[in-house]
């Protein structure tokens, strides 16, 4: 009855024909929406509970966030495409993208980054996969217990792991936690899967009894053997089992996107696909992730979706290589919690490597921070854009860094006013 159904689980999107899923949140209790939904134009809502409304617009079932979860996996089992499982701490969406973009969407589906939790990506399975032969999908976590639940949706046959770093680690309950939380991609694969692991001391040491592949910066299966910029493109030289492979970029990749690479030279190896590697050229960084905008001569970073101490440490060592001066302008590191005064006080001595610093201070967050190099302190955007106007000559970096709720965007906006070359 649901197939080719689309579901909705926020009334306000619901349209003619969609199925309406009510879910209970932390905030607030899909059953409540269920009129809207269906005023909207729902023909079905899926509900726990009865609700006032038409019984034959009801479906009852016990747990409706195990029903969407339960449909999406007999959906992949109907087509049974190979899953490549992805999760890290940092890397997940353009590595995703990465293997999309060399694949096609024709033989390739991917979750979006956001749709990426235990209710985000079966909506996003049920919603647009479409059969094709590969899914890649993103997999987060914000505590232990989060990847298993996403594996038992989408079983990998392929289960990368990025790397394990301090994101969220207020969330998650702290490193050990996280570590743990990481490996049950790694647990939970198909008894003939097979793991790609960055080559951290720590992971390799738990993943012992699995078979694996590991990657990294000179260490590893796959490995990164030397990077260099080139006016506005990348070369990577990598080392493989399968023999020493170039990949060229015609945009500038981080440290940490090149390492991640290496993961995707063995995905494909390890799916048997043969893929050009000049497909890589042509592969656009995602918006907010490390995206280098050409603008008045200045190289100027977008990195404004997300921040973390391994993410600032890579976009700082970039940026010191691909520009005459390296600034920044910063805002806090969300979600860690109890951490949070350690996390900005690491990140001042990260920052010393700078040239200088602009701190977008709006939540106070970051006060912990210490760093010789802050030259402003600000709320106001406009403020540090223009002290970045004076300061700025042609061939410097700068970089915008902050996690996603401090609205770092708004800064780099003003900064651009239209302009991107
Ligand atoms: P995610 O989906 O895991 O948040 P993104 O692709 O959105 O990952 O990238 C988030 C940030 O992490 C970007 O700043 C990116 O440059 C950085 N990054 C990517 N790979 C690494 C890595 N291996 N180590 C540290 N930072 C990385």
């Amino acid at each position: 009855m649901f197939e080719n159904a689309k579901f909705v689980i926020d009334s306000r999107e619901a349209f003619d024909g969609c199925v309406f899923v009510a879910l209970k949140g932390e905030k607030t209790d899909g059953h409540l929406y269920v009129r809207q939904a269906l005023e909207k134009g729902a023909s079905l809502a899926v509900v726990e509970r009865d609700v006032d409304v038409p019984k034959e617009k009801l479906y009852l079932v016990k747990d409706t966030r195990y029903f969407l979860q339960q449909m999406a996996a007999q959906k992949l089992a109907m087509y049974d495409p190979q899953i490549v499982g992805i999760t890290g701490s940092n890397g997940k969406t353009t590595t995703k993208e990465m293997i999309h973009h060399c694949l096609g969407k024709e033989l390739a589906f991917r979750n979006p980054g956001n749709l990426n939790t235990e209710i985000g990506l079966p909506l996003s399975i049920l919603n647009d996969y479409h059969g094709q032969p590969y899914a890649i999908l993103e997999m987060a976590m914000n505590k232990p217990g989060d990847i298993s639940t996403l594996c038992r949706i989408a079983r990998p046959h392929v289960s990368v792991l990025l790397n394990v770093g301090t994101a969220h680690r207020g969330v998650a309950g702290g490193d050990e936690q996280i570590l743990r939380g990481k490996l049950e991609i790694v647990e939970n694969m198909r008894e003939d899967g097979i793991a790609i692991v960055h080559s951290d001391p720590r992971i390799l040491e738990k993943i012992k009894e699995k078979k694996f592949l590991a990657f990294g910066f000179y260490s590893g299966d796959y490995k990164l053997v030397s990077y260099k910029y080139e006016e506005f493109s990348t070369i990577a030289h990598y080392e493989t089992p399968e023999g020493k492979k170039k990949v060229r970029f015609s945009a500038i990749l981080n440290l940490g996107q090149l390492v991640n690479v290496a993961a995707v030279l063995a995905v494909f190896d390890v799916l048997g696909l043969d893929v050009d590697l000049s497909k890589f050229e042509t592969f656009i960084p995602v918006d907010g992730r490390f995206k280098v905008i050409k603008v008045d001569d200045v190289y100027a970073v977008d990195d404004t979706y997300n921040a973390s101490l391994e993410s600032f440490r890579i976009a700082v060592e970039t940026l010191k290589k691909l520009g005459k001066r390296a600034y920044a302008v910063v805002g806090s590191i969300k979600e860690q919690g109890i951490y949070s005064e350690q996390t900005h006080r690491q990140l001042g001595r990260i920052l010393e490597q700078l040239d200088g610093v602009l701190v977008y201070n709006i939540d106070h967050e970051i006060d912990a921070m210490e760093c010789s190099k802050i030259i402003l302190k600000s709320d106001e955007p406009k403020a540090i854009v223009e002290q970045l106007r004076n300061l700025l000559e042609p061939k410097d970096a700068v970089l915008f860094k902050a996690s996603r709720a401090v609205g770092m965007e708004k800064v780099l906006e003003l900064f651009l006013g239209g302009k991107k070359a």
